[in-house]
């Protein structure tokens, strides 16, 4: 389903792509294997037994991914009941044919378990997301006996997933084929977005050009590290807490929290969607008012007081912009020495792709020669890294540089909007700069790109006043000198 909602935002997105690493893959598979081998030495609860599983199966893994492999491999035996007479750790999974448009749906399952008069199919979870409605529904075709159960190891729950009504499920079903073939024959037009982050062409498909390089030199079996400009800003002060999620997937201390809804980020949120619309309208009162009247009032009055503030000084510019669009995605692709994985976990010098991302949340320009990328700051002001501008700068300039439009430079501005007065913060790159500018991210990449693919103990803990909002920071405690 991910892979036909990413298609139908972006048709560019499916030819083919570059090698990311994939942690969190890796893991299931490591975990999935200790959970085979425990039935068939009889799912003895015996610490010796679990021991032996972990010693031999988890030994070549670096402590802090041992750490979440053990916690998941211990979830899974506190959720495995003891009623069970007899498993298969080799079943067959779930599959829907679709003859007309030749598409298919595919449903794995890891274990069939015969549990007094039940017949479960499981389904080892090692993330977030269970079984979709559309896997149920092409599991549960007619005449299937088995009952599905996602064994959620980082919830610690077993969920049953329920048979949906036949009809429904046939119609969905179909749908989602109809749909998937509708995406076959469109043009390859980039659509870039948040998407992107779940894409692996961001390397090759232009969109992040590769800087000094052609995209010929990205191949398939080329490693590929994605990074936002929010990690990218993070690497500044401590490796680890920017390198964890971008590198390895370790997994936030709470998942629950997620993408941290704090109300000061979603104010952030509903102020940028706000300004943008408004800032490419006619008439921007209107159409932020009508955005504040979708929120609380409480959230309203704060919206507004930041639009003023922003309006305010958006004219009384020293060097005003006029507005072309608004929350772009782009960035580029830097080529650089460092450290590759094979198959079999071997690790060799070789070219890796840093692909750096950002998205501006306006783009136009200061004069005829001069783009400028502006950045609303909503949360309590602070001087923008060295790196986000360089980022800005770059991405500006690799952009039209492809379009051929010739440029003396590229604006960045950031607006702290909660400084008194509002604050408008220029850093102003020439073709000069912009040179070096890609040179300090090329190091900046380098370094990146010089880690041990699969060792997260790698990137440095750098302790600091940061840690109060890191998300890592028991895991990182635990695994400190
Ligand atoms: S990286 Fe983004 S723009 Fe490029 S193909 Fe993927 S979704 Fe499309
Ligand atoms: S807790 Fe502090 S030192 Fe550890 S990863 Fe987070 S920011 Fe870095
Ligand atoms: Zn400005």
């Amino acid at each position: 389903m991910h892979e036909l909602e990413l298609r139908e935002a972006c048709p560019a997105a499916k030819g083919s792509g570059s090698a990311f690493g994939a942690a969190n893959l890796d893991r299931w598979k490591a975990v999935y294997e200790a959970v085979v081998e425990w039935h068939n030495a009889g799912a003895s609860q015996a610490p010796e037994v679990v021991a032996d599983i972990e010693s031999r199966i988890f030994a070549t893994w670096d402590p802090v991914q041992r750490a979440i492999l053990v916690e998941l491999f211990t979830a899974y035996r506190r959720l495995h009941h003891p009623g069970v007479t007899d498993v298969d750790v080799n079943p067959e999974g779930g599959r829907w044919d679709h003859r007309e448009t030749n598409t298919k749906v595919t449903v794995g399952v890891q274990l069939d378990v015969h549990d007094g008069g039940n017949w479960e199919a499981v389904r080892i979870k090692t993330g977030r997301s269970g079984t979709t409605e559309l896997e149920a529904a092409a599991f549960y075709r007619p005449g299937e006996q088995r009952i599905l159960v996602d064994v959620q190891l980082s919830a610690d729950d077993r969920v049953t997933i329920p048979r949906p009504d036949p009809d429904a499920s046939g119609r969905l079903l179909v749908d989602v084929a109809r749909r998937w073939d509708a995406t076959i024959d469109r043009p390859h037009n980039r659509v870039a977005g948040l998407h992107c982050y779940s894409c692996d062409r961001p390397a090759r498909c232009g969109q992040y050009p590769v800087i000094e390089g052609g995209v010929g030199d990205i191949g398939r079996w080329t490693r590929t590290i994605r990074i936002s400009k929010t990690r990218l800003a993070a690497l500044e002060r401590c490796q680890r807490s920017s390198l964890w999620p971008a590198l390895y997937a370790i997994p936030k201390d709470d998942p629950d929290e997620g993408e941290s809804t704090s109300a000061g980020l979603a104010l952030g949120n509903s102020f940028h969607e706000a300004v943008a619309a408004a800032l490419l309208a006619e008439d921007p009162d209107a159409v932020f008012g009508a955005a504040c009247d979708t929120v609380p009032k409480s959230e309203a009055d704060d919206l507004q007081s930041l639009f003023d503030r922003h309006g305010r000084l958006w004219e009384s510019e020293a060097h005003p912009v006029t507005a072309h669009n608004t929350e772009y995605q782009f960035g580029v692709t830097l080529v650089v020495d460092g450290l590759a994985a094979d198959s079999r976990g071997i690790t060799r010098s070789k070219p890796v792709a840093v692909t750096m991302m950002c998205a501006t949340d306006v783009n136009g320009w200061e004069s005829e020669n001069v783009a400028a990328v502006v950045e609303h700051r909503t949360g309590v002001a602070s001087k923008a890294l060295d790196n986000e501008a360089d980022l800005y700068a770059a991405s500006a300039w690799a952009a039209l540089d492809q379009t051929g439009r010739d440029v003396d430079g590229v604006a960045v501005h950031f607006h702290h909007l909660r400084n008194d007065p509002p604050e408008c913060e220029r850093h102003f790159f020439d073709s000069e700069e912009v040179g070096r500018a890609i040179r300090r991210l090329q190091t900046v990449a380098a370094r990146i790109a010089a880690l041990h693919p699969q060792d997260a103990t790698e990137p440095l803990a750098n302790p600091g006043q940061w840690c109060e909002w890191c998300e890592w920071v028991h895991r990182c405690l635990e695994h400190r000198d």
